[in-house]
């Protein structure tokens, strides 16, 4: 059966693009009849750990919806699930293949390394690497006799365990979701597998890993497809079975160019889940658009639940171009969303939030205002901040707001307070105030713009909001008219 693995290295925060491998390993484990998606944390390199980083990668992929099979915190039967918990079993493959003369131990200190890049830079190429080539000019055990090999080894000489990449191979495999690839093995390095510390490099703990975890579908981004033919060199060495593999798209950012780290921010477009959670998006709102950025069912539905993409999911219909990240389309996700949840549902988590902007909301009162205000929010917030005028008079009127407010806006506005002053309390209902608006218009020959959008200026302080008179109705006849006698003045 299907088993997949999530590999985040706990280097940072867990991205957007992150995520969304974690999403596509999700759904097409689960498409799968038994299909496991384990989350294994490739954490050797030490020196790029980030306190706290394991712990966001697990949370973040919990508020999605996703559920881990087997990870560091729900171990199945080939754990440990930490790459820092195997360090031990590395080393002997690495052996292994010295010993098969697929790899081999290579004395080089850094300044040797240091000088090689040098000089190969200076002859002209730009992108120097340890291969067949420079094998012959360093000091390792190639150009070295076996005896010598072994006496600096019993000396104790440091040393990193190379592959041996053969000189002119053309390694293929064909990639789920961009079909038959071909690299010349002239253009791969000697990659160092195990460093002189006797940790592994990402590349051996990898594969080892992929091969002992039982992996059956290797689906990751795009920026590992490099590493693959190494990958697949290794599994024919060791004689294993290479998984399927699946590089997915870049994520690419609207301005062009892939989206890094820097180009998100200066576009507003925030980079860690962390940040969408915090910001209180939906998470079904998130999970729908990263499914559709790289991926399309091939009709023309956008709309779907985590089950649902899970029987849509598959590899196929996963797109070999970049995938634009559209902010747009995420708010439109989130609105739709927001407007599918039910008032039960929403009312603790605005109360959360009134809370937080100091406000003490009285629940039947919240309760009316939320599906008053669903079509007009874009996030769960704007119920509050766009919604503020609820509980207090505004502080001020927007700019936007006092360019509706024209020179008959006075004059219309009293004549309006005048009819309401009459009504009582319980005649105070959006229906009538919507007559009285219609009265009031038609006794001074004007359309409904010059009255309606000062009140809702004088009222909420905004140029936009919700549907007028029901506002009205929630905010009293009390609050209206002394709001709207303010606003004259
Ligand atoms: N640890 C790698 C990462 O951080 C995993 C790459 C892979 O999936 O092979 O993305």
């Amino acid at each position: 059966s299907v088993r997949v693995r999530f590999a985040p290295s706990p280097t940072g925060m867990l991205h957007i693009g992150g995520l969304r491998t974690a999403l596509y390993n999700y759904l097409f484990a689960k498409g799968h009849e038994d299909g496991v998606f384990v989350l294994r944390i490739e954490d050797t390199d030490q020196t790029r750990y980030v306190e706290g980083a394991e712990q966001d990668i697990i949370e973040s992929l919990k508020w999605t919806g996703m559920e881990i099979d087997e990870g560091p915190e729900n171990p199945g039967e080939v754990g440990p699930y930490r790459q820092s918990e195997r360090k031990e079993m590395y080393a002997q493959y690495a052996e292994q293949l010295v010993e098969q003369g697929q790899a081999y131990y290579a004395f080089d200190t850094p300044e040797e390394l240091d000088q090689m890049r040098e000089r190969l830079k200076k002859s002209g190429n730009p992108a120097p690497k340890y291969d067949a080539i420079t094998r012959m000019s360093m000091k390792n055990s190639l150009t070295l006799p076996q005896e010598e090999v072994e006496r600096k080894l019993e000396e104790g000489e440091e040393y990193v365990i190379r592959l041996k990449v053969p000189r002119r191979e053309t390694i293929r495999f064909e990639d789920e979701v961009r079909g038959f690839v071909s690299f010349e093995s002239k253009g791969l390095d000697d990659q160092v597998l195990l460093k002189s510390d006797g940790m592994p490099t990402y590349h051996l703990a990898n594969v080892v890993d992929d091969h002992l975890m039982e992996i059956t579908h290797v689906i990751r981004g795009e920026e590992w497809l490099s590493s693959a033919p190494k990958h697949i060199l290794m599994y024919e060495y060791f004689g294993w079975e290479p998984p399927k593999m699946a590089h997915l798209p870049l994520i690419m950012s609207p301005s062009g160019g892939k989206l890094s780290k820097r180009k998100a921010e200066s576009e507003g477009i925030p980079i860690n889940t962390k940040d969408y959670i915090e910001q209180k998006f939906e998470p079904e709102a998130l999970v729908n658009f990263l499914a559709y950025l790289g991926w399309s069912p091939g009709d023309d539905t956008e709309l779907h639940t985590m089950d649902e993409l899970i029987d849509l999911f598959s590899l196929d219909r996963v797109s070999k171009g970049g995938a634009v990240f559209d902010y747009k389309k995420l708010t439109w996700y989130n609105e739709h969303y927001l407007r599918e949840k039910p008032v039960d549902e929403l009312y603790p988590r605005v109360k959360v939030i009134a809370e937080e902007h100091g406000i003490e909301p009285d629940e039947e009162y919240m309760k009316q205002i939320i599906p008053l205000m669903k079509d007009r929010v874009s996030k769960i917030e704007d119920f509050v901040t766009i919604g503020r005028f609820f509980f207090e008079d505004p502080e001020g009127y927007e700019d936007r707001a006092l360019k509706k407010w024209k020179d008959n806006s006075a004059e219309l506005l009293s004549a309006y307070v005048e009819e309401v002053e009459k009504l009582d309390e319980d005649e105070f209902k959006a229906k009538i105030l919507k007559d009285k608006i219609k009265e009031v218009i038609n006794a001074h020959d004007v359309g409904f713009g010059p009255l309606m959008m000062p009140l809702r200026v004088a009222v909420s302080g905004m140029g936009y909001g919700p549907d007028l008179t029901p506002t009205l109705e929630l905010l009293g006849k009390e609050t209206t008219i002394h709001r709207i006698n303010t606003a004259i003045e």
